[in-house]
């Protein structure tokens, strides 16, 4: 009892805060299963700011499970091109596929169906159970976990099995609760129900009074678990930040062990982070008659399907003529490397990337030694490419590298290489 006790008012809380503090999100105004499941598969690695237009276009382009499910592949890569994790798409099409021909293209209510579906896992099932259903299933992502860990103060490392099990187990326990509160509300009168109902009436009343100042559409106040486990994500992300969280602002911070005890900044305690690892490529721009050569990533890699500027690894402090051999060697004998263009420094997990862009050159009527196509800009900027490519198309177009123009350097009129 005291520790459901505990969790009620850990609840009401939360609710509390949420119903002023949360963000005015696009996902957030649609009670849709769909939007919030694209959203949700969106801003898995991805910041919140940098998914909002990705989702506006992706909901104006594709609207409905129907339109994902028979969208050209094509069409889905260029409408994710920038968010990366290209296998998160193409489960996407699958799944909504499934939900034509299993369920009539109506996103099924049923956790369990919902967790059947590919490239959706327990959390993504519990959000979109939580969310679009209000249905007491929990949630466990960085930021709940970070919340979690510090409320109750557990040192242990979150990813050891048993330390995850029993964090899911607390985030089940609280959106639990949040549904509890509900069925108090009709319950018999005890000393707890008492307590409850002025709690869910009083929250009740900050929804009703938020409804009509912010978000019109879609706050009932039967959306409990919902918000519940709505308020655990967004107090991660705005205010149990990683580092100095703003605990002064926190609405649990009377209860947070960390807090009491001056833990915030250890907790939770992951670990070392795994050292990065430098990676080098070196792409080739290659231009004839105005068209550039790119191929297509194969099946099975990362980045399947996706186009890109013929490249190759090489070794971090691979010099001049370890360069040469790589060029020759992923391009073939006849096409000579030139200046470098351009360089796209990112990261992917662990690795630390840096990618050289370098144009080529075809001796006479010399062929990469490669499958691939000859595209004109117009026609590269429909195609998607990874994020590094992407950069050095950009760099490309903006610059001509490569197309016959005039030298800034020529008054005469000559046509000669922009590099010159
Ligand atoms: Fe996080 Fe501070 Fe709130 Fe504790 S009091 S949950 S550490 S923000």
């Amino acid at each position: 009892m005291k520790s459901s006790l505990r969790n009620v008012s850990l609840v009401s809380a939360l609710l509390k805060w949420f119903a002023h503090a949360a963000r005015d999100l696009p996902w957030r105004r649609t009670p849709d299963p769909y939007a919030i499941w694209v959203s949700e598969i969106m801003l898995q690695q991805t910041q919140v700011k940098t998914v909002i237009a990705y989702w506006a276009r992706w909901m104006r382009n594709l609207p409905t499970v129907q339109a994902l499910a028979e969208a050209r592949p094509e069409r889905i890569h260029k409408l994710w091109e920038g968010l990366g994790y290209y296998t998160r798409v193409r489960n996407m099409q699958t799944a909504a596929q499934q939900i034509v021909a299993r369920h009539g293209g109506e996103f099924p209510r049923d956790f369990e169906a919902i967790l059947e579906l590919p490239g959706i896992g327990r959390y993504t099932a519990g959000a979109i159970a939580s969310i679009a259903f209000n249905e007491p299933r929990p949630v466990l992502d960085g930021n709940v976990i970070r919340v979690l860990t510090r409320l109750f103060g557990i040192a242990d490392n979150p990813k050891d099995k048993a330390v995850n099990a029993r964090l899911w187990e607390l985030s089940e326990d609280l959106v639990k609760a949040a549904s509890m509160i509900s069925l108090h509300e009709r319950g018999p009168s005890t000393r707890t129900t008492t307590r409850l109902r002025s709690e869910t009436s009083a929250y009740a009343k900050r929804l009703r009074r938020d409804k009509s100042a912010r978000q019109a559409s879609t706050i009932e106040t039967d959306e409990r678990c919902s918000h519940l486990n709505q308020s655990l994500m967004e107090l991660g992300a705005l205010v149990c930040i990683p580092k100095n969280p703003a605990c002064s602002a926190c609405p649990v911070r009377t209860a947070c062990v960390a807090k009491r005890t001056g833990r915030t900044a250890e907790l939770p305690s992951l670990g070392p982070r795994k050292a990065a690892t430098a990676r080098r490529f070196a792409a080739f721009v290659l231009e004839r008659k105005g068209r550039y050569f790119v191929r297509q990533r194969p099946a099975g890699v990362v980045n399947a399907h996706l186009w890109e500027f013929p490249n190759v690894e090489i070794a971090p402090a691979a010099d001049a003529s370890e360069l040469r051999d790589a060029a020759r060697h992923a391009l073939g004998s006849g096409i000579k490397i030139g200046e470098h263009i351009y360089t796209v420094k990112h990261s992917i997990t662990r690795y630390r990337i840096t990618t050289g862009a370098y144009r080529a050159v075809a001796e006479g009527m010399a062929k990469p030694d490669m499958a691939g196509e000859w595209r004109t800009l117009a026609q590269l900027r429909l195609l998607a490419f990874p994020s590094a490519h992407k950069r050095i198309l950009h760099h490309v177009s903006n610059h001509a590298i490569g197309a016959e123009t005039a030298c800034p350097r020529k008054t005469n009129g000559t046509s000669l290489r922009r590099i010159c």
